[in-house]
């Protein structure tokens, strides 16, 4: 085997109830569909054959220095506390030290584990490609996320609503240590496991947060920027779970996730948010909520708890304060002010608002602002006219160039639901062209690219896709 990975494990050091130790279920017939050789040389990799690497990502051989694991983890889904989740179709392959910090390599889909409960363990191509496709157009907006390592499918038939071709997903993260590790060990009452986690974290992630109020200040510090930046760009998670929130401040979980077209501030797209509780204005109620189910969880570990108690919900509670400002920088920034001010919320707020009375494309609007292109979104001409007069009054007080803030601020292009379904549809009959053109457009976002003119325009009513599924 001429593909060597340069593993250097830590996870697997810890003790043996934080994981199940266990290989990835070989699957039938692995075919590698993509790679990704830019962030495979960051990792440090040596690639082998298309036909090693796909043997290795779908984890039909356990390749020199992996220690393939399951992890456990418990979690709030949809608000109701699940205190046994865990690795059901994932396994952690190992670690890998790169310049920016250590990462993990996981497989997703790599068969049953003890924690599937009823599920098979695998994952169908369409959410595979979708995440492959998601996570990497995030990283090139600039949205701290896991990535797409390898993609590979099974040749085996994965039974969801009807037969649908198998796949593999290999994800790297700075870690999988979640919201929900931290209260898998805190409802237990095992104290030592949480502390065990809470010194692996910090070493990790914040060797400078030396108590669990530091570290709480940490993660809530970069969950506020995060969510503030998914605003930004009209993303919405759609599974704000505790479990799929991570304390290294990345995006995790690809699964109902998807970008607004026509915007609406209540959008939601996962079929199984029937009460919209992950909806595009939600996100930020939500991961307050999410950082004060941390907070409770890191409790047991102080001394005082009443002291403690106190001290986290000061912080909690100027969560939302921190998520406003970040939010004025990011929206400040799409309308060209590089230093907004608190008066600015006013202008970006009744912009919003504009474009929310007539489903104005969240994107398209954006980029377009100060031409017709953006007055031709909305039918209160008048309105939005006053709007824009006040807005060039404002910028003309700028430093700098607005426009280059703006243009480096409001993406061309973003993955549209109906594209990526359409890129599935292709992929499942056999085509994989529209997967690859995908991935290397929405690599330069910023960029006017002519030959993609198509991909940036909104769906058709025919084309609209309303629902996204967790695959
Ligand atoms: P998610 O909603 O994707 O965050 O997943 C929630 C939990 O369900 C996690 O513990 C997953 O490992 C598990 N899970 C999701 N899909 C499957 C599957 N097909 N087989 C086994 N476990 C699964
Ligand atoms: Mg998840
Ligand atoms: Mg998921």
């Amino acid at each position: 085997m001429t593909l060597h990975i340069p593993f250097s494990n830590s996870y697997g050091t810890l003790p043996a109830r934080f994981y199940t130790r266990q290989p990835a279920t070989p699957v039938a017939e692995p075919r590698l569909i993509a790679f990704n050789d830019a962030l495979a040389d960051l990792l440090g990799i040596d690639k082998g054959t298309p036909e090693e690497l796909a043997r290795v990502f779908a984890g039909n051989h356990v390749p020199p220095g992996a220690d393939p694991l399951a992890q456990v983890y418990a979690g709030h889904q949809f608000g109701g506390f699940s205190p046994q989740l865990g690795d059901g179709r994932a396994l952690l392959l190992g670690e890998v030290e790169t310049q920016a910090g250590r990462v993990d390599l996981q497989l997703k889909g790599a068969g049953r584990t003890p924690y599937s409960r009823g599920g098979d363990g695998r994952a169908w191509l369409g959410p595979v490609l979708r995440e492959y496709v998601l996570s990497e157009a995030m990283h090139a907006l600039g949205v701290p996320t896991t990535r797409a390592l390898a993609a590979v499918t099974t040749g085996e038939t994965v039974w969801r609503e009807t037969g649908l071709p198998g796949a593999v997903l290999t994800r790297v993260a700075a870690s999988h240590i979640r919201v929900g590790t931290f209260q898998f060990f805190a409802a237990r009452g095992d104290i030592d496991g949480l502390r065990t986690l809470f010194d692996y974290t910090r070493a990790r992630h914040y060797p400078q947060a030396e108590t669990p109020a530091e570290l709480l200040a940490t993660v809530i510090d970069r969950q506020a920027k995060l969510v503030a930046q998914w605003m930004s760009f009209g993303f919405i998670h759609g599974v704000m779970n505790t479990d799929n929130t991570t304390l290294s401040g990345e995006t995790i979980d690809y699964g109902p996730c998807a970008f607004i077209d026509d915007f609406h501030p209540d959008t939601v797209f996962s079929s199984i948010d029937r009460h919209g509780r992950y909806a595009w204005s939600n996100q930020p109620h939500v991961i307050v909520w999410n950082m004060a189910q941390l907070a409770t969880a890191l409790v047991p570990l102080c001394p005082d708890a009443d002291a403690a108690v106190a001290e986290f919900t000061d912080l909690v509670h100027a969560m939302p304060a921190r998520i406003e400002t970040e939010r004025l920088v990011r929206f400040g920034a799409k309308l060209g002010l590089s230093r907004p001010r608190e008066a600015d919320r006013v202008l970006i707020d009744e912009l919003l608002d504009l474009m929310a009375q007539d489903g104005a494309d969240f994107t398209n609007t954006f980029r377009a602002l100060g031409t017709a292109r953006a007055r031709d979104q909305v039918t209160d001409r008048a309105r939005f006219e006053a709007w824009e007069a006040r807005w060039q009054a404002r910028r003309a007080t700028e430093p700098g160039d607005p426009a280059t803030l703006m243009a480096r601020s409001n993406p061309v292009i973003i993955p549209r639901n109906h594209r990526v379904e359409e890129m599935i549809g292709a992929a499942v009959a056999g085509d994989f062209a529209p997967f690859e053109r995908l991935l290397k457009v929405l690599a330069r976002p910023h960029d006017d690219q002519p030959e993609a003119a198509d991909l940036t325009r909104p769906p058709e009513p025919h084309e609209r896709v309303r629902q996204t599924f967790c695959g």
